[in-house]
Formats: C-alpha cells, sequence, structure tokens
C-alpha cells in the first residue's frame, strides 16, 4: 500500500558527508563554504545555526546564547538535537559539509550513530592545519571597522590609509578576543578537543590532513586534492 501522506523519499546512505575540521582562523569556514559550493552540497555550520537561532529568538537561541556570550561550548545534547532536525530538511538530501561541528569526541560519537540511523557515515573528514604561530600573526593582524563592520587584514588586505577604514573613515579596532594573549588562551582551550575529534576519524580511517598555509585557492586545490587521493573526490 502506498503512503497516502507521499512521505519525503530517504535521502541516499551515500551522499558525501564531509566534515572540516580547523582551529580558529585557520580558515576552515571558507574552505568548507568553497567545497559545498563546489559540489552543490550543504553548508552546515552549528555557530551559524546557533546565531540564526539567536536572531530569531527561538528557545534553542535563548539556551545557546548564554553560553556563546561565555565563549563556551554549547552543551553536546543541544547541538547534537540541532544538528539532527537539520539535516531533515530536503536542503541536506544532497550531502553535507558539516563546519564547526562535531566539536568534541562526544560529538564526533553521536553524530556517527545518527548517521548509521539511516545506513550513512562520514565520507571523509578534512583536516585544515595551521601552525600555532602562524594562527596567532594570521589572527592578531585583523582589524575591524567599528562603525561599518568591514574587516581588514594588515598584510593580506589593509585598508588604503593605514588604521582607517576605507569605506567610512572610521579609525579601526582589534576585536578583544583576536588580541595574540586573549587569541593563544582560546586555541589552548579548543585544540585539545579538536584533537579528540581528529582521533576519531583518523582511527575510522577517514581523515586527510591538509596544509592550510596559503591562498584560498591554493588550499581549496588541496583539499580537492586530499578527496581524490581519499577517492571521497
Ligand atoms: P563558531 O562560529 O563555529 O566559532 O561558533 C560560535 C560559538 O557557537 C562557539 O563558540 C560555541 O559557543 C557555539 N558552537 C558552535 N558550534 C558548536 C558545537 N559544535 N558545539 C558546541 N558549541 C558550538
Amino acid at each position: 500500500m502506498t503512503d497516502p501522506g507521499g512521505a519525503a523519499p530517504t535521502p541516499s546512505s551515500d551522499r558525501p558527508l564531509f566534515v572540516l575540521l580547523g582551529a580558529v582562523g585557520a580558515g576552515k569556514g571558507t574552505q568548507a563554504a568553497a567545497l559545498a559550493d563546489d559540489r552543490g552540497l550543504l553548508h552546515l555550520s552549528t555557530g551559524d545555526l546557533f546565531r540564526r537561532a539567536i536572531r530569531e529568538k527561538t528557545p534553542l537561541g535563548e539556551v545557546a546564547q548564554g553560553y556563546m556570550r561565555r565563549g563556551e561550548l554549547v552543551p553536546d545534547e543541544i547541538t547534537v538535537t540541532m544538528v539532527a532536525e537539520a539535516l531533515k530538511e530536503p536542503s541536506a538530501d544532497a550531502g553535507v559539509v558539516f563546519d564547526g561541528f562535531p566539536r568534541t569526541a562526544a560529538q564526533a560519537a553521536a553524530l556517527d550513530a545518527l548517521l548509521a540511523e539511516s545506513g550513512a557515515q562520514i565520507t571523509r573528514a578534512i583536516l585544515i592545519d595551521v601552525p600555532e604561530d602562524a594562527l596567532v600573526s594570521r589572527v592578531a593582524g585583523r582589524w575591524v571597522c567599528p562603525h561599518c563592520g568591514t574587516p581588514y587584514h594588515i598584510t593580506e588586505d589593509p585598508p588604503r590609509v593605514t588604521g582607517i577604514c576605507n569605506k567610512d573613515g572610521t579609525a579601526l579596532t582589534q576585536r578583544d578576543d583576536d588580541k595574540p594573549d586573549v587569541f593563544r588562551a582560546r586555541l589552548r582551550e579548543q585544540i585539545p578537543p579538536m584533537e579528540d575529534v581528529v582521533a576519531h576519524y583518523e582511527a575510522a580511517g577517514r581523515l586527510s590532513r591538509v596544509d592550510g598555509q596559503g591562498t584560498i585557492a591554493a588550499v581549496a586545490g588541496a583539499v580537492r586534492l586530499a578527496l581524490l587521493e581519499s577517492s571521497a573526490g
């Protein structure tokens, strides 16, 4: 008997499911967006989902806001539930690039279990690898216009006049959490759980490491190559 409600087709269990891993400042978000665009996949950023929930003042947003303000991770259960909901959307049917998730070993295990329910698994996890000192100098060079929000970088994308916004002439400022000492402290907190996630995919034989020190295009090329070499391309 056919389902009179016309149930939605189940997404194929072999749709591409990529995880992009990397420390803050490594360019993971940029590469996740590029890969998703290139392959026509959903770019699923948990940070973006939380920010949207906060903007839309949903109950999830209210809970997430406190953690995010304090710079803490949102509890695993809340995060995994949100991802499970996002994966049910038709936009995820063609495949997904996960960005900012999983961030802990528990989230990685929960994601495996969730995917296994439909016979799916992560196709490949890609670590965008950038040494700590390089991350610090990258992030320490970031300045932003406090008025219009335009970002600049001292060496890679400097304003026409040092310290002044091209668009409205406002003096540029640096985000407190981009200052070297604060940033190093953030890294020291974030790297150990990320290494657990890296170890999780390495143990499963599903990790590719890509050198993240290069132009955006060069790193995107290295990601493509790594996927080809792992036969996930
Ligand atoms: P992001 O934009 O990825 O840097 O995320 C911004 C903030 O959202 C983080 O500092 C966390 O508070 C929260 N967040 C994003 N992804 C996760 C996750 N996978 N687990 C827990 N909290 C997360």
